[in-house]
């Protein structure tokens, strides 16, 4: 999915100083924002006081809307650079087609995880026959300085490993590893991502790892993430120092736990771009603009690429790396 916040500046997010190195509750509500064609989501990263949980840089929720006599996702070709995507569904499905020749359609937790490394591009829309409901989450991972250029690549991981830790609940390692049970999804660096399903009246602990920041995305139901109760389609903050986690869920609930080792490096971020300096993002937006082989072809997509916006004049403001 795409960033079409087109009057954004580059902003710089990662650095541990804004890490609490210990327990915390901050509630993060949802900013709506359009993906075009009609598409709304709810933003829960970056957030206001929030920029990055662990590597996950950016978090997307949308749905469940009712796409029956409509045409559904439709986010034409654009590109990224130094972050994987990951792509995750409650309901429906998403057709993904990307510069590395993929063609490949992703499922209601499935998960379709791209690594743009130096360079991608993709498109992403509802197939023509598509599910009543669409409801998913579209995440971004910034990739470390040790491997921001990777080459692309796409994975598509239909049948990953499950908890079923008691308690009325049922987990799906999406990347990284709980309680023994590993993704298959490749990461960069130390990182977890994991579906939750609680049954109404749920009450279950999951094991964390201490060094770790977490974050819980409710998807859908009224869930209590350590006593703290979470509306609907908000995110609660966690921090660090946590062994453990308990769950409960007052209605039937959908969650998703992001979590990782804070993000040592400042990154820049800016459209779909993630660079290290203002110079990497216009480079990116001057190779993309150019139709540079750096962003590939794209088969199959009927319609136009995106345009990046404008930079805005202004360059970035330099603070140097923090540690
Ligand atoms: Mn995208």
């Amino acid at each position: 999915m795409s960033n079409l916040d087109a009057t954004a500046r580059p902003v710089l997010r990662g650095g541990r100083q804004s890490v609490p190195g210990r327990p915390a509750h901050e509630l993060l509500a949802p900013r709506l924002a359009s993906l075009g064609g009609g598409t709304e989501v709810r933003r829960l990263l970056p957030n206001l006081g929030r920029r990055m949980v662990g590597a996950w840089c950016f978090v997307d929720h949308y749905g469940p809307d009712d796409i029956a006599d409509e045409p559904g996702m439709w986010v034409p070709p654009h590109p990224h650079t130094n972050l994987q995507t990951v792509s995750w569904l409650h309901a429906g499905e998403v057709l993904h087609r990307d510069s590395v020749g993929s063609e490949r359609l992703v499922r209601s937790r499935e998960l379709g995880l791209m690594t743009a490394g130096h360079g991608i591009s993709h498109a992403e829309q509802s197939p023509r026959r598509h599910a009543r409901l669409l409801h998913g989450a579209q995440l971004w991972v910034a990739l470390p300085e040790a491997h921001r250029d990777v080459p692309p690549a796409f994975e598509h991981h239909a049948d990953l490993p499950t908890l079923h830790s008691g308690g009325g609940l049922d987990g799906i390692v999406v990347l990284g590893e709980i309680d023994g049970a590993v993704s298959p999804g490749t990461t960069y660096s130390p990182l977890l991502g994991v579906d939750i399903t609680l049954a109404e009246g749920a009450d279950a602990t999951l094991p964390l790892q201490p060094d770790f920041e977490h974050a819980v995305l409710t998807m859908s139901g009224t869930a209590r993430i350590d006593g703290v109760a979470l509306p609907p389609g908000s995110m609660l903050y966690l921090g660090c120092g946590r062994d453990g986690l308990r769950l409960q869920a007052d209605s039937d609930s959908g969650l998703l736990l992001l979590g990782g080792e804070p993000f040592d490096e400042q990154i820049v971020m800016w459209w779909n771009f993630i660079g290290r300096s203002q110079a990497d993002i216009e480079r990116a937006r001057a190779e993309w603009a150019a139709g540079a082989e750096r962003f590939g072809r794209i088969d199959g997509f009927d319609g136009d690429p995106l345009a990046a916006p404008e930079l805005p004049p202004l360059p970035l403001k330099a603070r140097g790396r923090e540690r």
